[in-house]
């Protein structure tokens, strides 16, 4: 094991909300280092919805997941924010020196002065359809994420679901793809009405097909698909195909971090309004992890809370130090901190 690294504060979840903490820290001098399971930037914006426009960041009329992400990441750069990427955080404790440890399921240690916890929903993982023998065409053909649209062109999609996920999908792709057949067990949808005319209309126009069924089986070789059985009211068809996407949802776990003995209300962790902190002092939860009564999982309220934990967090590690409150717009010393005086 490598000797622990030694920081101001630990970040557990580079998505939206953790990103936005760095920034909040580093204007107080405060250097992060921040740990995610996934492999870049950006939570769920990113692995979910990287292509999708969100409609309420403030002064941002339109922006997708992946925009926002990169704009953040834009944002923080000034403050050289260390990242640890394909890490999931295990392990916690408080050290006699009042500081905190992290452990990575890699061995890692960090030591900080305070550890905030912007994990969202967890370790997130899609559900897997019941479906024998899928494991196998998981990540070659069969996604259950749509990461780049460029990687659908020109294939023959079958799209499986009934939700927005799998409606949003269907229309987004349909211009890119050579042929998309979307798969429901009902010709009900729980998506947006809207999305359920548009594609009710592409089918018309001939444009997709829909099938009613569940698909009860795979055909390929090599992890590549080549074809799937939809079971339908009135018996099987054989579909051809080359890409899967089934949406079937979200598990949204807690993880390691459920055993810190960390106050928790239905699986989320319980903090106050003035600092965001969380049972154990020095801890604190931001983002869609935490819960309050009123709290709202929108990005917005996730920055408004990093903005607040970071006065906790500075008087935590610099005690005795007077906490002035500047605007960056007219403070000289913040914008020498941005870079940008
Ligand atoms: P997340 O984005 O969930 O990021 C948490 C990160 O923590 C993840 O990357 C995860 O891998 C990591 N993590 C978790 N546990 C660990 C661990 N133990 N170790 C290491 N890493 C860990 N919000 C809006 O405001 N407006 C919208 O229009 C909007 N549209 C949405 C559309 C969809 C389809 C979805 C799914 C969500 C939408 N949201 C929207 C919600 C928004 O995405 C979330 O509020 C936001 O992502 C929360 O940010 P976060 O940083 O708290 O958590």
């Amino acid at each position: 094991m490598t000797s622990p690294i030694e920081t101001d504060v630990v970040i557990i979840g580079a998505g939206p909300v953790g990103l936005f903490a760095v920034f909040e820290l580093g204007l107080y001098d405060l250097k992060c280092h921040l740990i995610d399971i996934l492999d870049r930037p950006g939570g769920q914006c990113a692995e979910l919805y990287p292509e999708k426009p969100i409609y309420d960041i403030p002064a941002w009329p339109e922006i997708s997941g992946q925009e926002l992400t990169s704009k953040l990441m834009e944002q923080i750069a000034p403050f050289s924010p260390q990242f640890h990427f394909n890490r999931m955080v295990t392990g916690f404790r408080k050290l006699e020196n009042g500081r905190f440890e992290v452990e990575t399921d890699e061995g890692e240690l960090f030591h900080a002065h305070a550890v905030v916890i912007a994990a969202g929903g967890g370790s997130f993982q899609p559900k897997r359809p019941p479906v024998p023998g899928i494991e196998a065409y998981e990540g070659k053909s069969v996604f259950y994420s749509v990461r780049r649209m460029e990687e659908f062109r020109d294939k023959d999609l079958l799209i499986v679901g009934g939700g927005d996920s799998a409606l949003d999908w269907t229309l987004n792709l349909q211009p890119v793809a050579k042929s998309v057949t979307l798969v429901h067990r009902r010709p009900e949808f729980r998506a947006a009405p809207d999305s359920v005319n548009k594609m009710f209309a592409m089918r018309e126009e001939g444009k997709i097909k829909f099938e009613v069924g569940q698909v009860t089986g795979l055909k390929g070789e090599n992890g590549q698909l080549e074809g799937a059985t939809i079971k339908g009211p009135d018996g099987e068809v054989e579909v051809a195909c080359n890409r899967m996407l089934p949406f079937f949802g979200l598990t949204m776990k807690l993880g390691p971090i459920a055993d810190w003995g960390l106050n928790q209300h239905e699986n989320l962790i319980k903090v106050d309004t003035e600092k965001f902190e969380t049972s154990i002092p020095g801890v604190f939860a931001i983002g869609d992890i935490n819960w309050y009564p009123g709290k709202l999982k929108l990005i917005l309220s996730g920055f408004h809370e990093a903005a607040l934990m970071t006065q906790a967090v500075k008087r935590l590690a610099h005690p005795g130090e007077k906490m002035v409150f500047q605007y960056t717009t007219s403070s000289t010393s913040l914008q020498k901190k941005l870079g940008v005086q």
